[in-house]
């Protein structure tokens, strides 16, 4: 079976060589396709509608590499990653590959895995944890109805809730990562109403930014910086257990939080990090490393940035 592999996947296992301004921590691995992926999302290379094929998602080449490589590297390189990542695609029986996939995997490493999955049902859900999935990621990607429509979300959004709901149900709160684009022409209120959304049904978000991916449409625009720092801090506080009523009156940040961030904005410095589940800091998925940087994959380069990076989150919170 052939399985790709984010090419910085690759070099951590040594399966080949590049060179790398951050190493991924997370092995992020992705179901294949020759004929790429039936959902037709308007960004994404995987996407049939842009012919299929290509090796890109987003901005990472992701070429395909033999299982059976795959597994002894991994099983020879457990020291130098925290979790692994599977992202399934849409194709005939998919879910049956995908969890053959999950089992390979999974008798190869110790570390935990995340199912980056289609949405499917409660059984599904559970089938997932009984091979020993650890945590689950969704991509819904719009934060509204209006743009989930418009990029061309294969399914329905209520169903996204649906199945954000039921991996709750199933895996625990705090073990499901909505993944979030910013940059698909959606307005701000309803970015925070879908964040407030996600984490009273107890998931968190893991925050992307549009990028044209080589091959695609020009669709989206990337976002402003300052609104993505915005939405980073929002997001960090709400993983770190505030309440979505602590930080919002409806839409709209209460001005005492927005106060209490102007006022000292190096103590949100991490809000920069890459979020998602612990151990995935996917380096440059967004950015070109010569930036802005949106999300940063180590201290060691925010470190590098942060009285830029603290200026930015003042002039953020600035309302
Ligand atoms: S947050 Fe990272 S590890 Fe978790 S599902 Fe998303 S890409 Fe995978």
């Amino acid at each position: 079976m052939l399985v790709r592999a984010s090419i910085g996947s690759q070099a951590v296992l040594g399966i080949t060589s590049i060179k790398m301004l951050a190493e991924p921590t997370t092995i992020y691995l992705l179901q294949y396709s020759r004929e790429g992926c039936m959902g037709g999302c308007i960004f994404c290379p995987q996407s049939r509608r842009y012919r299929g094929g290509s090796n890109y998602v987003s901005r990472i080449d992701w070429p395909p590499v033999d299982l059976e490589t795959l597994k002894s590297a991994l099983r020879n390189n457990h020291e130098k990653y925290h979790r692994v990542c599977i992202q399934s695609i849409i194709k005939p029986s998919w879910l049956n590959e995908y969890l053959e996939l999950i089992e390979a995997i999974k008798s190869s490493t110790e570390k935990p895995i995340s199912a980056a999955v289609n949405i499917i049902g409660y059984r599904g859900l559970l089938m997932l944890k009984q091979k020993g999935v650890e945590r689950v990621g969704v991509g819904l990607d719009a934060v509204s109805e209006k743009v989930f429509r418009r990029v061309g979300k294969p399914g329905s959004w209520n169903a996204y809730w649906r199945f954000i709901e039921d991996a709750v149900k199933v895996f625990g709160r705090d073990h499901v990562t909505v993944h979030v684009i910013l940059g698909l022409g959606e307005k701000e209120e309803e970015t925070m109403r879908t964040l407030r959304r996600i984490y009273d049904i107890g998931a968190r978000a893991a925050l992307f930014a549009y990028t044209h991916a080589p091959g695609t449409a020009h669709f989206g625009m990337r976002p402003g910086i300052e609104y993505y720092r915005r939405i980073q801090v929002l997001n960090y506080l709400l993983m770190k257990g505030w309440s979505p009523s602590e930080l919002f009156v409806e839409d709209k940040i209460r001005p005492r939080i927005a106060r209490m961030i102007r006022e000292d904005p190096y103590e949100y410095l991490e809000a920069v990090l890459t979020s998602g589940c612990p151990g995935c800091n996917r380096p440059f998925y967004n950015e070109r490393p010569s930036g802005p940087i949106y999300n940063y994959p180590s201290h060691k380069l925010l470190l590098k940035d942060k009285d830029k990076v603290a200026a930015e989150i003042r002039r953020a919170f600035e309302m």
